[in-house]
């Protein structure tokens, strides 16, 4: 895990190098990990980059809250990831640091009316359906700039920026063109409003390919902790296993 986690870290880096921005913060995916791995993560990313804390992503409400009471005393940062239901957003909103997956204004409101302020605003990205998908979670393009007003009028949300899961295209030219447009969207973002700084795209397979288009964090899984024990969930059956 430390040689993966290190040469990980390296072609992100290098990438980043390319396009002369700074290197991505890492969000290492750990839905359907066990707590052991994510300590043992936590553990490698210590001992590669001192100081540096981290981050671990979440797909579902439920496995989130087990974890951290197993983690307990773990410094580190907890993002949603997965898609999440109106009724399960009072909870989230206190067990998580940032959710990437606000896609519509009754989850904005849900959030923001939950969120403990003795906490501190909870971070929130938009995230946007970029290839238009039927079916798939996420704001419309066209819809992105309104939500983000809604967001931004909550006290107790801070708005962060933007995330992705664009089609799984087998071209990767294909895909590339995805997060362009994601970074387009980004840029008329941070355009209008102060402390958006978060372009949440990439997984496993692009990661670099996104960071080459303007990513800020990547979302990676499979390729840190490897093949995640299969089935899918109850709790969010659409969500990329
Ligand atoms: C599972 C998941 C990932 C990580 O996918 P890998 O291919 O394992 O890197 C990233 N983002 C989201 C939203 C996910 O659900």
């Amino acid at each position: 895990m430390q040689r993966t986690l290190h040469d990980l870290l390296q072609a992100l880096e290098d990438a980043a190098r390319r396009t002369g921005r700074p290197p991505p913060r890492l969000l290492a995916v750990s839905k359907l990990q066990p707590a052991t791995a994510v300590a043992e993560l936590a553990g490698a990313m210590r001992r590669e980059r001192p100081g540096m804390r981290p981050l671990f992503g979440e797909n579902y409400v439920q496995e989130a809250r087990a974890k951290q009471a197993a983690l307990a005393g773990l410094d580190a940062e907890w993002h949603l990831i997965g898609h999440l239901q109106s009724n399960k957003a009072a909870e989230a909103a206190n067990l998580f640091d940032w959710v990437q997956t606000v896609d519509r204004p009754k989850l904005a409101r849900a959030l923001g009316a939950a969120r403990d302020p003795e906490r501190g605003p909870l971070a929130v990205l938009l995230q946007v359906n970029i290839d238009d998908e039927p079916g798939k979670h996420g704001c419309r393009p066209q819809d992105m700039a309104q939500l983000a007003r809604q967001v931004a009028a909550e006290p107790n949300l801070a708005l962060r920026g933007l995330m992705a899961i664009p089609a799984p295209w087998p071209d990767m030219q294909q895909r590339r063109g995805s997060f362009r447009r994601m970074h387009a969207l980004f840029e008329a973002l941070r355009d209008a409003h102060p402390g958006v700084d978060t372009l949440s795209m990439g997984m496993s397979a692009d990661a670099t390919i996104a960071v080459e288009e303007g990513a800020t964090m990547v979302r990676v899984g499979t390729a840190l902790f490897g093949e995640r024990p299969s089935g899918r969930h109850p709790e969010n059956p659409g969500a990329p296993q």
